[in-house]
């Protein structure tokens, strides 16, 4: 077996055996495959596909290169919780203090965000104390403890993903369904949790452009899930605008703490209740709208919010030190009508820009940076009247950059729905 002839295979679409994607992959791990080797393959795979059983031994494959780690010692239903990224979206950090409120356990280990779309541990940061690097015993006693920890990701977790996806970053090769599904399945899988529940953004500012594609991914990442007896939950959540109004990481902690008081945007609401009913339906075997109701009681009663608070004090931080820059600039609208689109992928690349999000790892972030929006997709806007606020310091913006962000017409003719399916 040689990888050119594993190459030559995949390029006249012909199915690779277990044995033929263990050699790229352990072979690239190892050096004796080069980038340039790899590159070719994950081109041939972006073009042709994988079948879904290739796709589950890629899967395999990948998280058998490292550590899995064992959430034996913690008691209860482990809950995970993913997204494949949007402009905004702090679901995660709404669903988890939520869901610990019920006693379901919430051990999640999380990246870094890169690109336009923030990570949560990044946002997490921007509440000051606040420590994300917790060992693994320490993290295990916090989950046992508060039903809760949101921590980085520590040890040698996917390490063939690690290495296959920055060399997909730059060779062209991330939009491919069978590469994203083994990619994010082998890192929930080696992160330990008994379901997992992954929010698949669709839209203009998310990795899946269309509905099809995303129905697609979600279909094959819970046939993994099930191959490995772990039921995966995806929700198809629409990310044609930003989620919430606020954009920017102390921006988004700061909205998702109003949503845990029962005072946040109702885009926001509504995924983090999808995603939370089906849990607390399944776990207290009631129906989905008994469990909403319950979910309404636990954010009404600050259940919810304490829980988040309870998180906070045990990872050192401090709730009351959450800081924005003092620096607001309010960018008007230069015309009257409705808005019919805001271009969440324009957006997110403008907080960027401003210092919210990171082009590579070792890039600093600055927490009190973003934008707030003033109006959503359906609202009207009067000329003049306020579009969004712009939380900056030491860098510039383009007021035309961030007005072309937004689509405003004499007649309203979008209604986008939000919640786009469900595939379990
Ligand atoms: N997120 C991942 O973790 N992997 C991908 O391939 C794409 C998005």
């Amino acid at each position: 077996m040689t990888i050119v002839d594993i190459i030559n295979k995949k390029r006249l679409n012909k199915e690779l055996t277990r044995e033929e994607i263990d050699f790229a992959v352990s072979g690239y791990l190892d050096g004796s495959v080069k980038d340039y080797q790899m590159s070719s393959l994950l081109m041939a795979i972006v073009i042709n596909g994988m079948t879904d059983r290739e796709t589950i031994d890629l899967t395999d494959i990948m998280l058998k290169s490292g550590e899995v780690i064992d959430l034996s010692k913690i008691d209860g239903l482990i809950v995970d919780k993913h997204s494949t990224g949007g402009v905004g979206d702090k679901v995660t950090l709404v669903l988890a203090p939520l869901l610990a409120s019920f006693g379901i356990k919430i051990a999640k280990m999380s990246g870094r965000g890169l690109g336009h779309t923030g990570g949560t541990i990044d946002k997490l940061e921007s509440i000051e104390g606040f420590n994300t690097s917790i060992d693994n015993k320490a993290f295990i006693k916090q989950v046992n403890k508060i039903n809760i920890a949101l921590v980085s990701q520590t040890g040698n977790l996917v390490p063939a993903d690690k290495k296959i996806y920055a060399l997909r970053d730059v060779t062209g090769t991330v939009e491919s369904i069978p590469l994203i599904a083994s990619s994010i399945m082998s890192k929930k899988l080696a992160s330990g949790s008994d379901i997992i529940m992954i929010d698949v953004k669709v839209g203009n500012g998310a990795l899946m452009k269309n509905f099809h594609d995303a129905k697609k991914l979600a279909r094959i990442m819970v046939k993994i899930g099930k191959a490995y007896r772990k039921p995966t939950i995806c929700i198809l959540t629409n990310m044609e605008e930003p989620l919430g109004y606020a954009i920017g990481n102390s921006l988004e902690v700061k909205e998702a703490i109003d949503t845990l008081k029962g005072n946040g945007p109702s885009d926001l609401l509504e995924v983090v209740m999808t995603f939370a009913s089906l849990i607390v339906g399944a776990y207290k075997k009631i129906s989905n709208n008994e469990a909403r109701d319950l979910i309404f009681k636990q954010i009404n009663t600050g259940a919810a919010y304490k829980k988040f608070e309870e998180m906070v004090k045990a990872q050192g931080g401090d709730i009351e030190k959450i800081k924005y820059t003092d620096k607001v600039f309010s960018i008007k609208s230069d015309k009257e009508g409705y808005i019919n689109k805001i271009d969440a992928l324009a957006l997110g690349n403008i907080a960027k820009k401003i210092g919210a999000g990171r082009n590579s790892l070792e890039d600093e972030i600055d927490y009190e940076v973003g934008l707030v929006l003033s109006k959503k997709v359906g609202d009207y806007v009067a000329k003049d009247e306020e579009l969004v606020k712009v939380y900056l310091k030491n860098k510039d913006i383009s007021i035309s950059e961030i007005l072309s962000c937004f689509e405003i017409d004499p007649e309203l003719t979008n209604d986008p729905q939000l919640i786009l399916g469900i595939v379990k």
